[in-house]
């Protein structure tokens, strides 16, 4: 089974295609990768210090039908067998073009439309490197999302265990970034900037991370104001503000708590698998305090090649085969998309 995915939740048009393979007997089935082209707008919001929602849609709307054409040469293949495509959570504009699209071909080809949920992707998608999926728990960060889920299957509703009560992991990396004066996206630049710098010369707040505090949240307009309180001192006093040591101890505080909370998740639950998505994970701090809190708690660290925990078609294309081999029903031509979507609903719509 050939599925097509598409995704344009965010900044990135995604159009992937994988294949899907049946395990044998009872066996866990196999997923191959056949296309991903993604075109992005985050050049063309650059200026703006974040993602335009208008221009982003515009932008899908140019970039949609050419990255579905390219899909299909990379792929060699005329059309798939089935059409997945995220219909939540994400920018309404945005989310409209790529639904629009799958609609008009799973109508003009014939094949089946099957709705998903964008967040569901970034987990599934690991499972083109890394194999079958284990009962997880995964820690997506990206410029839109902070989010602790637990998967049981990938077929199956997945459950929120933790979110953001306000700022998004990623979108405080860019905003830090931008109270230094590091550009847009200001994630890798501040990574770069702190690799300069000593990450406990300032001791920044670790939010939500109280006994009376729920286990699983977080909050990172704290450490954001704590920054932007820091550099305004500095200012204030005529000294020179110590950008790389900010990014260093910014990035050591935002690290430490995603990393705290995921672990402290996957040892509560009894699962020993964590899986990382989401643009931020590219994040060299994130990555290397995952790794070491994961091997000193006995928990196996699964994270997916940087340009596979971006925003991309081919994540909504691997969930897509999971979910349909799992013997979901194709979504009616009429499902909506949902910007708000929960991700605790079943992938089905
Ligand atoms: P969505 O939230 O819908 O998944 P997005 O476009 O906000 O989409 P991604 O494209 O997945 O997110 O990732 C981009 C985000 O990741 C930006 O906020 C960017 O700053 C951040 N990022 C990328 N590389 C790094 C890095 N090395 N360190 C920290 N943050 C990073
Ligand atoms: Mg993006
Ligand atoms: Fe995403």
């Amino acid at each position: 089974m050939i599925v097509m995915g598409v995704e344009s939740s965010c900044d990135e048009t995604g159009v992937g295609i994988v294949e899907w393979t049946p395990g044998e007997g009872d066996g866990p089935g196999e997923v191959t990768l056949l296309a991903d082209e993604v075109a992005s707008s985050v050049d063309e919001h650059a200026r703006f210090g974040g993602v335009v929602p208008e221009i982003a849609s515009r932008a899908h709307l140019e970039a949609i039908v050419p990255a579905m054409q390219r899909a299909r040469e990379a792929a060699g293949i005329d059309k798939p067998d089935a059409i997945a495509v995220t219909i939540g959570p994400g920018l309404a504009g945005a989310l409209l073009v790529g639904v629009a699209a799958a609609k008009a071909y799973s109508l003009a080809w014939d094949v089946p439309l099957y709705a998903m949920n964008h967040l569901g992707g970034h987990v599934a998608v690991d499972t083109l490197e890394h194999g079958p999926m284990p009962e997880c728990v995964a820690l997506l960060v990206s410029g839109g999302h902070t989010h602790l889920l637990h998967v049981t299957d990938l077929a199956d509703p997945i459950v929120e265990l933790g979110t953001t009560v306000d700022d998004a992991a990623g979108e405080a990396f860019d905003k830090v970034a931008r109270l230094l004066d590091l550009g847009f996206p200001g994630g890798p630049e501040l990574d770069k900037a702190a690799a300069q710098g000593d990450p406990h010369a300032i001791e920044f707040p670790r939010g939500m991370t109280g006994p009376r505090d729920a286990r699983y949240d977080f909050s990172f307009s704290g450490v954001k104001t704590a920054v932007a309180r820091y550099v305004e001192k500095c200012r204030r006093d005529g000294v020179d503000v110590p950008v790389a040591d900010i990014a260093a101890s910014f990035q050591e505080a935002v690290a430490d708590v995603l990393t705290l909370k995921a672990v402290r998740a996957c040892t509560d639950l009894g699962v020993d698998t964590l899986v990382l998505g989401g643009g931020a994970t590219a994040n060299s701090r994130i990555r290397s305090l995952a790794q070491e809190r994961c091997a000193a708690a006995g928990i196996t660290l699964r994270v997916p090649k940087p340009r596979l925990c971006t925003d991309n078609g081919v994540m909504i294309a691997t969930l897509g085969a999971h979910v349909i081999a799992g013997g979901a029903q194709p979504s009616p031509l009429t499902v909506a998309t949902d910007p708000g979507l929960s991700v605790q609903v079943s992938q089905e719509r």
